[in-house]
């Protein structure tokens, strides 16, 4: 199939119709996809004639609706081409993956005298947990410094790296900026000192293919909505070793082997991290997202996605005293501008009413705002399915933001 991205939008009924009299022009994919037929239709069918509880039913819709929950680890093992579907646990975001590993791995393996590295372009979910962890166990969480393109400072990033640290955790692609890290070769060095490391794939996982086996993460995180799937499900993959050396986080129902009121004895992982009834409808609609998003093919969403920006950034560029935060060499799908006069709410709201639905905030990397002296952003973000007509829209938008607060 070759990318047509008219016929891909014909697919998202999310993006029709108008926006305060205006065609809607969806530039907000960053923080949310809007959904394609196939995940709609797909939880639709399994809610009307296929739903049931899992593994819990003895009856026959109980066995198929585990059957179908199963599959769908199966199938988002393969997106990531996981090396088993054992290696997949189901959580509700990329936030609570993160927390997972930060509640079960960080109080298991660090202590006084540890340290935890992460970078100064996290999103919060990749911070905070990280804080509470390292005030509960006394390790030390450490932040590697950014250059004033918004890149790694890869200098720095050696310093600190050394035996203290036990966990990596870094953001592959960064919302807040579009940097790329260049994580294969963060791992090598990670793996080196012998530390593990995670990386929060919520950027990335929508726009490239990503092979944990090939990246050698110890952990990977993303989120349901931004791969064009549901809201109220992530994924946490987990090499096989780790993930059995870690403690439940939760305790309930599914997760144990056997409950009796003087001790109780947990399942092997992925259960073991998945206490009572889970997401079910939201493990099939990603599911079917990530089969979805992978039938569209990967070169061809990189081509397309690679056209666009550059015809967006070159845009950008012709707006008067645009300046863009966000610039590292290696750089991808997300536009995070400031303006003279203009708050980003400001250029936000502008935009509204020309139908154009960007974020304006501090994008939940309220470290990185402070970074680069601003308090908050505006940022324009693609998905498969944007146009060089949506960033036409976004130029003219912003054309006359320049002219009311020129
Ligand atoms: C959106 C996002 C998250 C959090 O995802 P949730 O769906 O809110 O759990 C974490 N990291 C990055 C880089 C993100 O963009």
């Amino acid at each position: 199939m070759t990318f047509n991205v008219q016929a891909i939008r014909a697919q998202f009924p999310g993006l029709q119709g108008l926006a305060n009299g205006k065609p809607f022009t969806y530039l907000d994919s960053g923080a949310t996809a809007q959904k394609p037929l196939a995940v709609i239709e797909r939880m639709d069918r399994f809610l009307r004639s296929e739903y049931g509880t899992v593994h819990r039913g003895l009856y026959a819709r109980s066995v198929d609706s585990t059957r179908a929950y199963e599959q769908a680890r199966v199938s988002v093992a393969r997106f990531l081409t996981a090396p088993d579907e054992k290696n997949i646990v189901f959580t509700m975001g990329c936030t609570d993956a993160i927390n997972l590993v930060a509640w079960s791995w960080g109080r298991k393996h660090l202590k006084r005298g540890d340290r935890v590295l992460i970078t100064g372009m996290e999103h919060h979910a990749n911070i905070v947990p990280w804080q509470i962890t390292a005030e509960l166990t006394g390790a030390e969480l450490v932040v590697c410094p950014i250059l004033d393109d918004g890149s790694l400072d890869m200098e720095a990033f050696d310093r600190l790296l050394d035996s203290r640290v036990k966990l990596v955790s870094l953001i592959h692609v960064a919302n807040s900026l579009g940097t790329i890290n260049p994580v294969k070769l963060l791992a090598q060095k990670a793996h080196a000192v012998g530390a593990k490391i995670l990386l929060d794939a919520a950027q990335s996982a929508p726009h490239m293919p990503l092979d944990v086996v090939d990246l050698d993460c110890d952990f990977l995180a993303f989120a349901g909505h931004k791969v064009y799937g549901p809201t109220g499900i992530g994924v946490l993959y987990g090499k096989s070793d780790v993930l059995e050396s870690m403690p439940p986080w939760r305790g309930g129902g599914e997760m144990i082997e056997k409950v009796t009121f003087e001790k109780t004895t947990f399942a092997p992982p992925p259960a073991r991290f998945e206490a009572g009834t889970p997401p079910i409808v939201e493990a099939i609609g990603l599911a079917t997202a990530c089969e979805w998003l992978g039938s569209l093919g990967w070169a061809d969403i990189h081509a397309a996605e690679r056209d666009l920006y550059a015809y967006a950034e070159a845009k950008l560029a012709e707006i008067p005293g645009l300046r863009r935060i966000g610039t590292a060499a290696e750089r991808s799908t997300v536009l995070s501008f400031t303006m003279p006069n203009a708050h980003a709410s400001d250029i936000s709201s502008i935009l509204d009413l020309e139908g154009v639905a960007i974020r304006a905030g501090h994008h939940c990397a309220q470290p990185v705002m402070q970074r680069f002296g601003v308090t908050a952003t505006a940022r324009a973000t693609l998905g498969v399915y944007s146009t060089r007509e949506d960033i036409d829209r976004l130029a003219a938008g912003l054309r006359k933001v320049a002219e009311l607060f020129g």
